[in-house]
């Protein structure tokens, strides 16, 4: 046993430091916890969690309409922003009590608190004891960034979009992201007037050409009034209390709400790092190796500090590839390889592999994709089409597979575990059609 307090601390419960503190323990380390905020970090408090109760309940709206199409007859129909927040928050207390035993039944010892580095070794925590560790372990996670404008105090980020008293009546989002995009969805599945403003060319920057172009053309047949090559430039509160918008095309917009979707950064201040030794990226995240081991060795990070790949499951695997690795006696990497994500807007992406620009870059490549209407929406009078997109590169490997509308963060998932087998076209074409589904579109191809 080692002459410290405990063999491992972790600063920050969110996924990668919760699920590293329970593999470690159940390795036999001595661990420590620290959280200042709640369990559960982002994906669970304000973030993939939340968010997506938010699309579940936005997603009514539409369903509500096609029901009638569908034959039912229902009353005029209105949406409880309240009783949604309060269902909403029970479950996500409910997540982080979970959370929280899991540490508990794991035998590491939490402190609800702040913590930060004194050396290499030695953690202080806001009431000011101090706890000498083997190891440390960085998952601080991240936080939204707002652009520095006048007025920026007026509008507000994701955090604060899961807690808001009331619905706005409009609402003007800015960024053209992830997050933009889909509480750009979410606000305009629940009645709320949305103006998204994007400053560059076209939403969803990264995804496959194709994606963007029908995601986009999708939001905006459902109401998002998208702007291209716009962005705020000051915020004002006018006198009726409304939100005055000014734009650098000129203008002003007058609005309720203004959320900035503008991209996140690595909670890395306070917590002594630097003057340790710690090193950064350029865009301010941990530096880390494949290991998740910064430039000090008893230091560690892991999840969206490390900015290698902002997403749950991701930060999950790479706290437990380093508390495999350190102790567990098992070297295991954490991979960043075909991550399939899923990104829900409305209508919904899933991705996995490369972009049909990306496998261009590498070789000769071929395409396939279908643009069809599903059966459900036909019936309800509905003219969105779902998008479904293979790359295929060499000796016929499916390298990418992009698709767009009902069920695609579903399907997506096995299509990752084909793509990861090394499937070909002739794989896909082989599997019989289950049938009828929207997803036999990717074995039936042409
Ligand atoms: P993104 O980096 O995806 O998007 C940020 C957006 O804001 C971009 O459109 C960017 O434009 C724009 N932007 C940045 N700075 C400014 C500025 N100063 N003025 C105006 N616009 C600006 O970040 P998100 O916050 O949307 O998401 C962060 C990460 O969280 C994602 O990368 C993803 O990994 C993860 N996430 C995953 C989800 C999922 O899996 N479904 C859901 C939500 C988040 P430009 O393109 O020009 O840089």
């Amino acid at each position: 046993m080692s002459g410290f307090d405990f063999d491992l601390f972790v600063i920050g419960a969110g996924s990668a430091g919760v699920r590293a503190a329970r593999v470690a323990a159940e390795h036999g380390a001595r661990v420590a916890v620290a959280e200042e905020y709640r369990y559960g970090g982002t994906c669970v408090i304000r973030g993939c969690v939340p968010k997506k109760l938010m699309v579940y309940a936005s997603g009514f709206s539409e369903m509500i309409e096609d029901a009638a199409a569908y034959g039912w007859n229902l009353g005029p129909a209105s949406f409880d922003w309240p009783r949604f927040l309060a269902a909403k928050d029970h479950e996500i207390a409910r997540l982080e009590g979970i959370y929280k035993s899991v540490l508990e039944r794991a035998g590491a010892e939490v402190f609800h608190q702040r913590a930060s580095l004194v050396d290499p070794h030695r953690v202080r925590i806001a009431d000011g004891r101090e706890f000498s560790t083997g190891h440390v372990l960085i998952a601080t996670g991240g936080a939204p960034f707002v652009p520095d404008i006048p007025g920026a105090e007026l509008g507000v980020t994701s955090n604060e979009m899961f807690e808001l008293s009331d619905l706005p009546r409009r609402a003007i989002v800015v960024g053209g992201g992830y997050i933009a995009c889909e509480f750009a969805g979410i606000l305009n599945g629940l009645g709320v007037e949305v103006t998204q403003l994007y400053r560059r060319e076209r939403i969803l920057r990264g995804f496959d050409e194709d994606v963007r172009v029908h995601v986009e053309e999708a939001m905006r047949a459902r109401g998002v009034d998208i702007w291209i090559g716009a962005d705020v430039t000051a915020l004002r509160r006018a006198e009726g209390g409304e939100i005055v918008a000014t734009l650098d095309q000129g203008g002003e917009i007058e609005t309720d709400l203004v959320l900035f979707a503008t991209g996140r950064r690595p909670n890395t201040g306070g917590l002594g790092l630097a003057e340790l030794g710690v090193r950064f990226r350029d865009d301010g995240a941990i530096a880390v190796d494949e290991w998740s081991q910064t430039a000090v060795p008893s230091i560690y990070a892991a999840g969206d500090v490390t900015g290698r790949a902002e997403l749950t499951p991701v930060a999950i695997r790479e706290g437990q590839a380093f508390a495999e690795t350190v102790f567990g006696g098992t070297p295991v990497r954490p991979e960043h390889v075909l991550i399939p994500t899923a990104v829900f807007t409305q209508p919904e992406i899933g991705t996995v592999g490369l972009t049909e620009a990306e496998a261009r870059g590498k070789g000769e490549v071929e395409i396939y994709r279908a643009a069809f209407r599903p059966m459900l929406n036909i019936l309800a009078g509905r003219d969105e089409k779902m998008l479904m997109k293979l790359v295929v590169g060499a000796g016929r490997r499916v390298l990418g597979c992009h698709i767009v509308g009902h069920g695609a963060g579903e399907m997506i998932q096995l299509a990752a575990v084909a793509i990861r087998m090394g499937a070909t076209k002739e794989d896909f074409d082989r599997t019989i059609a289950v049938h009828p589904t929207a997803a036999e579109e990717l074995v039936t191809m042409r």
